[in-house]
This record gives C-alpha cells, structure tokens and sequence, in this order.
C-alpha cells in the first residue's frame, strides 16, 4: 500500500537525495534509512528536551533519544554547559585526564558488579573487547550468543543461527570469513534446554556466553529472572565467563543497569550508549582480577586514539551525575508505566491485539496479545502494521524507531503531559494500522 505525505517532508527528501551521492544508501548507519517504513528519513537540525525539528520545520515528540543515549533528553543543559567548558580547554590530548578518572570513579563506585572499567569509543567497540577480553583470560575460542541479541558489528557476532537447537552461526553480513562464523554458537533465547545442551558440547572450546539480559534490539524479549539465574549457574558450573551486554540497558533500567535490576554478578559488562552522554563513549568493566588481563597490566592488547576523550567523559559525567539522584530511575518508570497503561487500555478498550512490554523506560510495540520471548515468536507480518503506524505518527508529530523490531525510550524530559498526548495520538494511528 502506498503511503502518502500530508506534511510537508521535501527538504529532508532533497537531502536525503543529496545524501545518496556520498554515502552508500544516503547514511552513515543502516537502519537511518527508513527501508522498513516509508518516506526518506527525517534529517534532523534540533533537538531539545523530549521534542526533535527536521530541516521542514517540523517538530515530534521523539521517542527513539537517538536509539537510547539520551535518557535525559536533546540538549540537556547540565551537559552542554560541561561540554562547552571543557572543550574550551582543547579536544583531546592522548593522554589520561583528571575527568577521565571523575567518570570512572563515579561509575565505579555506584556499581556493585564491576571494580574496573575501560573507556572506548562505541558500543560495538566494547563487545569486541569484551569478547576478546574472555577468550585471553580463559584461553579458548568460542562464543555463544542467542538468537534476537545484537552486540554491535563484530565480525563473530554477525551470526544467525542455522536450523537445530545448538547451532554454528551462518554470518549475516557478506564479508566475514566463514571460520570466523565457525567460532559462534547460536541459541534461542528464554530456553534452558539449549544453554545445557551447548555447554555440554562445547564448554572446553567455549570462552563465554554473551547476552543482552533485557534483549532489546529485536522487539523488547524480556527474560524471566530465573533464565538468567540459571545461565549465571550453568556458566560457572562450566567454567565459561557470562558477559552481559549493557550497552542499552547499562543506566537505563537503573544505574547499575540489568545486572542491578536482577541482581546477578556477570563476569564481563559491556556499556555504551546512556554511558556517554550523547557523545561516542563505550566501556567493559569487570572484576580488579579479569581486569588485569588487558595491555598493559595483562597480555590482551586493546587502544584507542581518541578513547576517554575530555570531552566525551565531560559529557558522560555530567549525565552520569544525574543518574546517580535519589529517585531519578523510579520516576522514570512511574512515568514509562502511566503511559503504558494508557496504551493498553486503548488497546483493550478496541480489543486489537497489541501489547507494550516494558521495564525501566523502554517499552516495545508488540502486535501480538501472547508474552514474546524469542526471536522466533514475532510475526514477520506485524512489520506491515508497523508501517502504517510509523507513517500516520510521522503526520501527527511522533517519531519512533523508523523498524518495529526497535524499542522505544521514554526520557526525563517527558512530562506526563507529553506522555498523555503521545498516547491520544499512537492511538488514534492504531485506529489505522489495525483497520488500514
Ligand atoms: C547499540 C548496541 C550495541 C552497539 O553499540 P554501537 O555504539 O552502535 O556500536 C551493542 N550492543 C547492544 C546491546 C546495543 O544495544
């Protein structure tokens, strides 16, 4: 079905043809590209508190925080102020800063499950690490994912899983060496069966399990505690490091992110996103012992020119700092919930099967009435639905994830009165993706 524009959407169109010119698909990152929605992507010029402008001048309320750094909003003032005085001291210098430490401290210290942290540059950036991190501490090479987790581009982690409940990865990305797919065990999330089943197999080759303990790259595939409670056992049973990727839960479901909200000691943590700001900043953290591995106390080399940056760290101290507040991760989710409910009132109200998993302030449009825990529990065919959704909110001022297997995030910088019109406006749009 075609799907036409009321608003006004030409100078983001002709940018995005200009766009097309210098960079393969017109972007810099895939999903940008608008290919599972319609219409070409918003360029965007501003951003402030819960509300984003394109270069037409149109305004939404943005519920996407560019992918989930901004837990605080566009432009908060706490940050700019900090990154604007430090960056009037230069960029960076390639060597450590004072603020470099105050952002280690201050995460360090308020995290009970790691007593070391490494600064990187990006999310994929720490995963790599991480993993590379675990196969130098335990001496083996394989890796065990879950099928519906996304740890970033790493060459071993763009892997799907073939048919058969323990599973080589087959890559999802041309380019990479199918050896490099051979070292990568793919399961389904949420299944004990599977967990034993590969460690028994392959635990004496395997160097970790790595997984998003709130899975939220492909749709929102929350996991009961006890699964995690039950990897957590079964990796130590078997000698092989558990790594928690955090890098959109990590000080989005609390400070000390999913392993604080379920109280399990990972091996490994990854982090990124929320981490930094607004400004490109990664990390690993883990124990003083696991820690000691890395170059140039330990033998596994990992750098990087422009890592803990002063003005990277300036920024990711002055959000850090907020998120250390008493009561800061409680309103978040009171406020996340009320506009939940008000989603799935209107929803029952119409009996249209949909439903809006939820935990801290991320929440998911699932159409489907059943708990989805695995990637093999959506339907494709719900994406079309998506589509309409997306589109009709563009017309009316709301900007999700341009994919419905992206989870949306809610910022201190909704108020409840935001959140209320959101909710009239997604539902009227529901109106129409479930009767287009
Ligand atoms: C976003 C994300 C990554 C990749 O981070 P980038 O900064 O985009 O490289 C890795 N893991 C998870 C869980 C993520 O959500």
């Amino acid at each position: 079905m075609e799907l036409k524009n009321k608003i006004k959407r030409e100078k983001s169109a002709a940018l995005f043809a200009e766009a097309k010119e210098y960079f393969p698909g017109g972007v810099n990152s895939p999903v940008r590209a608008f290919k599972s929605v319609s219409g070409p992507p918003l360029f965007i010029k501003h951003g402030e508190g819960c509300r984003i402008t394109d270069e037409d001048d149109n305004v939404y309320l943005d519920f996407c925080c560019s992918w989930g750094p901004l837990i605080l909003g566009h432009n908060n003032n706490h940050i700019r102020e900090s990154v604007i005085k430090t960056i009037a001291h230069g960029t960076s210098f390639g060597t450590p800063t004072k603020l470099g430490n105050e952002l280690g401290k201050l995460i360090v210290d308020n995290n009970r499950f790691i007593e070391k942290i490494r600064f990187v540059s990006s999310g994929t950036e720490a995963v790599m690490s991480a993993i590379r991190l675990a196969r130098g501490v335990t001496g083996k090479s394989k890796v065990v994912k879950f099928e519906g987790c996304y740890h970033g581009h790493v060459d071993s982690l763009l892997v799907k899983a073939g048919s058969g409940l323990v599973t080589f990865g087959e890559s999802t990305s041309a380019g990479i060496p199918e050896s490099f797919a051979k070292e990568t065990l793919v399961i389904p999330l949420n299944d004990r069966e599977a967990v034993e089943e590969v460690l028994k197999q392959y635990a004496h080759e395997t160097a970790c399990i790595i997984i998003e303990p709130i899975p939220a790259n492909n749709g929102l595939l929350l996991q009961d505690k006890d699964f995690l409670v039950f990897l957590r056992e079964k990796c130590s049973e078997y000698g092989v490091l558990l790594i928690f990727d955090e890098v959109i839960s990590g000080f989005r479901v609390g400070f000390e992110g999913a392993a604080g909200v379920y109280d399990i000691q990972p091996d490994i943590i990854t982090y990124g996103k929320i981490i930094g700001g607004g400004m490109p900043v990664g990390a690993y953290g883990a124990s003083k012992e696991i820690m000691s591995h890395i170059a140039p106390e330990g033998a596994v080399y990992q750098a990087g020119t422009l890592s803990a940056n002063p003005v990277a760290m300036s920024a990711g101290f002055a959000a850090c700092e907020m998120l250390v507040r008493d009561g800061f991760y409680e309103t978040m989710e009171r406020k996340t919930k009320y506009f939940v409910g008000l989603l799935e009132a209107f929803c029952h109200i119409h009996n249209y099967e949909v439903t809006f998993p939820t935990i801290g302030s991320i929440f998911w449009v699932a159409f489907s009435n059943k708990r989805i825990q695995a990637a093999d529990e959506i339907d494709p065919e719900s994406m079309e639905k998506f589509k309409i959704l997306h589109h009709e909110l563009l017309q009316r001022g709301v900007y999700l994830g341009p994919s419905g297997y992206e989870v949306g995030f809610v910022s201190s910088a909704h108020t409840i009165e935001d959140l209320e019109v959101a909710a009239r406006i997604i539902g009227e749009c529901l109106h129409l993706a479930n009767n287009g």
